[in-house]
């Protein structure tokens, strides 16, 4: 499969559904920055499905939640954001979910990638989404995938995935 063919199919499948559920639920900006030129690249396009769906929940789940905590400021309200990006950078492909919400502590950061960790509530959260992101990505595709995070402002997941050179 071509990974950036599966990815302008996975966004139009998120697209339609985060219309009726996601963005509209939550009140929020859901923006997308797609590579027209990226490179093929072997993926099985289901794992990716699963990762890049879990990612995109756990980022809307983080701007819902800070819309909740927040008190709307009047001169400057809150505006919930989620973006998924695709580019070329070197030899890899990198994707990009993007969130502006609750940021991650960094006591919590160190643990995030652990099965069964979850600072959700029970029936919210199972804590195996980014455990089983990380072998998809690294194991299952040869990538690497890490957290870039500010409590309190918002936090980026950057994946990259190896892509042959033809
Ligand atoms: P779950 O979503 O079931 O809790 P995950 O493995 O997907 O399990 O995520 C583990 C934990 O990582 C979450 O409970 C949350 O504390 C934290 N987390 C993941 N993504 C985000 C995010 N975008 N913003 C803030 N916290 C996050
Ligand atoms: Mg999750």
């Amino acid at each position: 499969a071509l990974a950036d063919e599966y990815l302008r199919l996975s966004y139009h499948g998120l697209r339609a559904k985060d219309k009726g559920n996601a963005a509209g639920r939550f009140n929020s900006d859901f923006k997308t920055d797609f590579d027209e030129n990226l490179p093929p690249i072997k993926v099985v396009p289901q794992d990716i499905g699963r990762v890049l769906l879990n990612l995109i929940n756990n980022a809307f789940y983080a701007v819902q939640q800070k819309n909740g905590a927040d008190p709307t400021n009047l001169l400057a309200p809150y505006q919930p954001m989620v973006s998924v990006s695709t580019r070329k950078k070197g030899n890899r492909v990198e994707i990009k979910i993007k969130d502006n919400g609750t940021g991650i502590p960094d006591a919590v950061k160190e643990k995030i990638f652990q099965p069964f960790f979850t600072t959700k509530p029970t029936g919210e959260g199972t804590g195996l989404g980014l455990s089983l992101a990380y072998d998809i990505i690294t194991k299952g595709h040869g990538g690497s995938i890490d957290v870039i995070s500010t409590e309190g402002e918002g936090t980026t997941f950057v994946i990259k995935l190896p892509y042959e050179k033809t």
